[in-house]
């Protein structure tokens, strides 16, 4: 997104960015997609270029730069055609590592948050369960204090980052009866005895681990409880406002290279005659995606505005989910459509960003959750700067 507020420095991290993603990520990309595994040394290139840590600070080896670099990162990770790439990073930069920083104790940040920042340790966020997606209040898993310890009992499933990955920011209830208060967060380690993992076979976001967790009398050290007993749960809704405004950024980027890509098939393509491009209903239909992009755009770059600023925008960052991530899907939906039968093939790559685009609509808190959150606030005038922003 081209916004006013980016300087030349900003442009320059684009291009070393750009050049990054093109030598080391986009040559294996197609590798990764077929088995469903991403090779982990790229985490520790990213690393070593400081691209683990941008909004991180210089004490746990982070960069500490403004959030129209991480806009930009979002951006440039999502052009590179894997959703399930591009989602991985993300997991790991702005949905699960934000906890260790924002709640964890000093010894969790050196042991962990770290590591991340120098792309050593793949970090996961496990909320989801069998039984409780949209509404977070009904997690089962539950940790009971023996001791120095917690002994985790439960199950998680659809996390991202949840086969490969290293550990997991887990919601597990500590007090079953009190609702939301009984949540908290747990770091688990994925080698910890107790703890299985299985692939999920999924859609698209192929090239990302997807997966469901048990926990068997997992013993969970108390040092690794994240914050404070019971905060849980506002934890998490204060974390779903930047999940869900990356998750804008990424669908929306998913689109625009889309877009670019479809632009080129129509520009070579001959049909009766003519380019494809040169039909009118197709000229106009293009324009029109141009023109629903252009206006979710400047509302995206707003909300970046309002990140940037540490702003508590829940109904901007839910707006911007839910429109970017609807857009997305009918924007590739309609590319999809002018590439003809060659769009249906996997020798292009419209079909994996349509297979993979999907999800936008379902992760972080699904459009159904996104229209909730807006009716709440615009109808029953919810209040939601004490930081609590209902279901996922
Ligand atoms: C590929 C993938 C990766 C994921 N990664 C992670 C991850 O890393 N960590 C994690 O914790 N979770 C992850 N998730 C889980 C994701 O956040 C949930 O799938 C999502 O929150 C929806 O929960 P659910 O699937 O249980 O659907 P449900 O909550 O069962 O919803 C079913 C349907 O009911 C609708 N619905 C629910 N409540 C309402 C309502 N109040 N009004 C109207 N309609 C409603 C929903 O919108 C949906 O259409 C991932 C999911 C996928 C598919």
């Amino acid at each position: 997104m081209q916004t006013s507020r980016l300087t030349a420095e900003h442009h320059i991290f684009r291009e070393t960015l750009r050049t990054f993603i093109q030598k080391e990520i986009v040559p294996h990309i197609e590798d990764w997609e077929e088995k469903g595994e991403i090779d982990r040394n790229i985490w520790k290139k990213m690393g070593a270029m400081g691209f683990m840590g941008l909004n991180y600070p210089e004490t746990y080896g982070g960069l500490e730069l403004d959030f129209y670099y991480s806009m930009i990162f979002c951006e440039e990770l999502s052009h590179c055609f894997s959703g399930g790439f591009a989602i991985s990073a993300l997991v790991i930069q702005y949905m699960s590592a934000p906890y260790l920083l924002k709640y964890g104790s000093e010894e969790l940040k050196t042991r962990y948050l770290k590591p991340v920042i120098a792309g050593e340790l793949i970090s996961a966020v496990a909320i989801t369960e069998p039984g409780a997606g949209s509404d977070v209040k009904q997690i089962k898993t539950t940790a009971v204090r023996e001791g120095d310890d917690y002994i985790v009992n439960g199950s998680k499933t659809f996390i991202t980052n949840g086969y490969y990955g290293d550990f997991f920011i887990t919601a597990v209830k500590t007090a079953p009866d009190q609702g939301s208060k009984g949540i908290s967060l747990l770091l688990i380690d994925r080698n910890a005895i107790g703890v299985t993992a299985n692939k999920i076979k999924k859609l698209g976001w192929h090239a990302s681990d997807t997966a469901e967790l048990g926990f068997d009398n997992v013993r969970v050290p108390a040092s690794q409880l994240i914050g404070t007993e019971g905060e849980g749960f506002h934890y998490l809704m204060n974390g779903l406002q930047l999940e869900r405004l990356t998750a804008a950024i990424h669908s929306l980027a998913t689109a625009d290279s889309a877009l670019k890509y479809t632009l080129d098939y129509i520009s070579q393509r001959d049909v009766f005659g003519k380019k494809v491009q040169e039909f009118q209903s197709i000229r106009h239909r293009i324009a029109q995606m141009v023109a629903d992009m252009a206006t979710t755009k400047a509302f995206v770059q707003q909300c970046c505005d309002l990140q940037n600023r540490n702003e508590y925008a829940v109904q901007e960052c839910s707006i911007a989910k839910l429109q970017a991530s609807e857009l997305a899907v009918q924007v590739i939906n309609q590319c999809i459509q002018l590439f003809g039968g060659y769009g249906f093939t996997e020798d292009y790559k419209i079909a994996r960003l349509y297979r993979d685009v999907r999800v936008g609509t379902i992760i972080g808190g699904t459009s159904e959750i996104m229209l909730e959150i807006i009716a709440k606030i615009t109808i029953d005038k919810v209040n939601y700067s004490s930081n609590i922003a209902g279901s996922k």
